[in-house]
């Protein structure tokens, strides 16, 4: 699973995920941007599709 985000400091689209941390329904991810600045995000694990491996 590949995501990315938007640094919120620079406004740089498509900055992927450094970490990856699940807790409990949720998931976290947390980014460092080239600029330097880092934030992380909290998402609901259902909020994703689940996929069958080929
Ligand atoms: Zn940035």
């Amino acid at each position: 699973m590949i995501t990315t985000d938007t640094c919120p400091s620079c406004l740089t689209r498509g900055i992927p995920a450094a970490k990856e941390r699940r807790r409990g329904l949720h998931i976290a991810h947390g980014y460092i941007c080239r600029c330097g600045h880092r934030w992380a995000t909290a998402r609901l694990i259902s909020a994703y599709p689940t996929r069958k491996a080929a």
